[in-house]
């Protein structure tokens, strides 16, 4: 395209041919103020504007039937106005339509819908979209409250009628905007502006972008006619596949953002194969060394893990490597014996924890397992309670090649930490630090560069972890370590707390020991520092706000709960319900040193119940403990949840976990509790939390470095991720040999401009 395409402001001369990169400007019925405005929402080019997909679809060539809606359904439907009247009543103006066709009618009600009034003549065909309700008798016409509306356009001969009646019909989220007298732009404004443009748009203007052979195989069509296709459906798609972006063309423009992203990663992952790495020995000598200080015996899982990470420590390129395996099914050890390896063969081995209790904890028992060894290995701490002086010391020590296990807080390997001859990096409980982290330290070493070894308690289905860490490979230790009990879950509410302590109570007596959670540290002016979890605010608290200054009976309703804390829960049950047991608390603002004391004396037995924040979340192992409570359940998010019940569990004591509730439960609370006592499947319940909160929270998208996709949803298209994964494969290998050298130019060309475009934040 040429330069004065691009600027926007080229009006008054011929219109150039709309090609994908022209200016919306140029576009009918846009022009340069309202394009203006669309860049605001990111909309510039025609590209940009036809990747503004539909969110829903009408389906106004076969509406529902006036006489078979169904109560509690959401329907498409088109009527005649038979008249309309604005309702005073004591709370808010109603404004009621009475909608009809054939025989039947239906009534729809907005609230505070003055400014409906008058905008409806009586014989006007409207189409409506909204929750079907029945009337309370059951029998009767049906309900829509606030349902969206638009009115249809009647003249026969109307260009518009083809565009709104009579076929399936898009329905755009608003780009913002507003027309030369200030109405904003609606969806029905869209729909004309993209007809027009598809009208206009030469085939050839909108460049294929995949190979042929791809398309073919797998049976999808052309960008331009995926992209008509999903703008203005044929007569006769499926709704269903319309509504979940399952059509054959938004297959396509799915699969179109995923082949990129996958040749993306997999490239980058070769060329991370082809950097010089360590090939370590794993000769008899080390297997010896291993097998010396194993405390266990491992499980068959562990075994064939430790195999996988053997089999390319030897290797002469550098190890990607994610260990993934559920709360409680024995990483650590697996990542000692990796790190033997390198020490056996005379490397250097970072381990990062993502706080400080866990790299204490780490350190103990590695000092603990390594003892059995014949060689005398140098284990050290580095956390940021060192003093300054000691931290430098450590640091020196690590530098001289005098220390062989270096165990710390990420943080402290983000400062200046150098190493003699670092061999292997471990990085525990990665779905706490975010990928840039972990690229930060990976880099650390660039002549050879070390193995990495990465764990996460996460349970990511396959094809997403292979996605959101790319460039890694994955294994799964999918066995619990033997004599495990499983975890009875209960649920119990806040009125039943006595039954509660006197239970804890009782296990104590049996000589077990007790976790007990809250979500917050201090009283009710606490802002909630630890509990990372959104709380759910409920809607109607929204509503009654601006109304009244008093406060209704409603607003009182859901108005936030004081929450018990840990700091105040920890004073009541000393002097009350658990008076005379040994209780300790502890949480996220308290010293590392006191931490640290706590968290030994409680490892110790010396401590019957530990009163916590989710400072305890992340892999605290005390086998002895067998009960953990958590109060306030419903304000806890499920991988949290699963998290924190699995620190009991880890011996061969039956253990409890209970879920306390005080105040108002949401819905999606209830699911999250209902799920907690139906399972303890950890990929099943991450199914869940993957589902209430979508990827982007899931993932902590911001974190991860994923691009924002413009049409994909890693959730809902993951079957789509995998063909795009195979035919990515299939393109690096030259395994097909339908895919043109013209094509391999421009798929490259493609990638290069989507990587820097999209995909900025990960070096490619
Ligand atoms: P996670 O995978 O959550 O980090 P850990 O490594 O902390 O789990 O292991 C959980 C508990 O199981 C620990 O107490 C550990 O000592 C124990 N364990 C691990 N592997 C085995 C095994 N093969 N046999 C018996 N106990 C094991
Ligand atoms: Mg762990």
């Amino acid at each position: 395209m040429k330069a004065a395409d691009k600027t926007g402001a080229g009006h008054g001369g011929a219109r150039p041919k709309l090609g994908l990169e022209t200016s919306v400007a140029y576009v009918k019925g846009i022009g340069p103020r309202l394009a203006e405005q669309l860049a605001t929402r990111g909309v510039r080019t025609v590209e940009d504007l036809l990747y503004h997909l539909p969110f829903r679809y009408e389906d106004r060539l076969n509406p529902a039937a006036l006489n078979e809606l169904v109560p509690g359904t959401m329907a498409s439907v088109i009527g005649e106005v038979r008249g309309s009247i604005l309702l005073r009543t004591r709370k808010m103006p109603i404004f009621e339509l009475t909608v009809g066709h054939g025989l039947h009618s239906m009534k729809c009600m907005w609230f505070h819908g003055t400014y409906l009034k008058d905008k409806f003549r009586v014989g006007q065909m409207v189409a409506l979209y909204g929750r079907v309700e029945g009337s309370r008798s059951g029998r009767g016409p049906m309900k829509m409250i606030q349902p969206q509306i638009e009115v249809l356009p009647e003249n026969p001969a109307d260009e518009e009628r083809m565009i709104e009646v009579g076929r399936i019909v898009p329905v755009y989220e608003s780009l913002g905007g507003t027309t030369a007298w200030g109405a904003k732009l609606t969806s029905r404004w869209l729909r004309r502006v993209m007809w027009n443009l598809l009208e206009e748009l030469e085939v050839d203007a909108v460049v294929e972008t995949l190979p042929q052979a791809l398309l073919g195989g797998a049976a999808l069509p052309t960008r331009y006619e995926a992209l008509r296709a999903v703008h203005f459906p044929a007569a006769g798609t499926p709704m269903g596949e319309l509504q979940s972006a399952g059509t054959t063309a938004h297959r396509r423009l799915i699969f179109e953002e995923l082949f990129y992203l996958e040749l993306g990663l997999e490239l980058k992952r070769r060329r991370m194969r082809e950097r010089a790495g360590i090939a370590f020995a794993t000769d008899a000598k080390v297997r010896e060394a291993i097998k010396q200080v194993l405390p266990f015996h491992p499980t068959a899982a562990q075994k064939r893990v430790l195999g996988e990470i053997a089999e390319e420590m030897r290797r002469a390129h550098p190890m990607r490597r994610l260990l993934q395996g559920d709360v409680g099914s024995g990483k650590t050890i697996v990542a000692l014996q990796a790190a033997l390896i390198a020490m056996e063969n005379g490397h250097q081995v970072a381990m990062m924890a993502p706080t400080e209790i866990l790299a204490t904890q780490h350190s103990l028992s590695a000092r603990r397992i390594l003892e059995k060894s014949k060689k005398n290995y140098r284990v050290e701490l580095l956390t940021g309670s060192l003093e300054d002086d000691a931290k430098r010391r450590v640091r020196a020590r690590v530098m001289r090649g005098e220390a062989d296990l270096v165990i710390g807080t990420h943080a402290l390997f983000q400062e200046q930490t150098e190493f003699a001859r670092l061999g292997l990096v471990i990085v525990d409980e990665q779905h706490r630090f975010g990928v840039q982290q972990r690229f930060a330290l990976m880099s650390k070493q660039d002549a050879v560069a070390p193995d990495v070894l990465v764990m996460t308690a996460t349970p990511i289905p396959r094809t997403l972890a292979l996605t959101l860490y790319g460039d890694l490979d994955v294994s799964v230790l999918d066995e619990m370590p033997p004599g495990r009990t499983p975890i009875a879950t209960r649920r119990v509410a806040d009125e039943e707390q006595a039954k509660v302590w006197e239970f804890v109570r009782g296990q104590v007596e049996q000589g077990r020991q007790a976790y007990v959670v809250y979500p917050v540290i201090e009283g009710a002016k606490d802002d909630q520092p630890e509990l990372d979890f959104p709380v759910d605010v409920p809607v109607e608290a929204e509503e009654t706000k601006s109304k009244t200054k008093k406060k209704t009976k409603q607003e009182k309703l859901f108005e936030r709960p004081t929450l018990k804390s840990a700091t105040e829960m920890h004073a009541a049950l000393q002097t009350g319900a658990l008076k005379g047991l040994r209780l300790a608390l502890l949480h996220g603002r308290m010293d590392a040193d006191e931490k640290d004391v706590v968290m030994r004396r409680f490892q110790r037995g010396e401590i019957d119940v530990l009163i916590a924040t989710t400072v305890v979340e992340v892999g605290v192992d005390v086998q002895n403990a067998s009960v953990m409570v958590i109060e306030h359940a419903e304000r806890f998010g499920l991988a949290q949840m699963h998290q924190l019940r699995g620190r009991v569990g880890r011996g061969a004591a039956a253990s409890h976990c209970i879920l306390m509730t005080g105040g108002k439960v949401s819905e999606q609370a209830e699911e999250r509790l209902n799920a907690m006592v139906r399972t303890q499947n950890g990929f099943e319940l991450a199914e869940l939390d993957l589902q209430q909160r979508g990827p982007g929270e899931f993932f902590g998208t911001k974190q991860t470095g994923l691009p924002e996709f413009r049409v994909a949803n890693l959730l809902r298209d993951r079957k789509v991720l995998e063909m795009a994964k195979r035919a990515a494969g299939v393109f690096i290998e030259q395994t097909e040999p339908q895919i043109s050298a013209g094509e391999r130019v421009m798929v490259r060309q493609m990638l290069k401009q989507h990587w820097q475009r999209k995909y900025g934040l990960i070096e490619a």
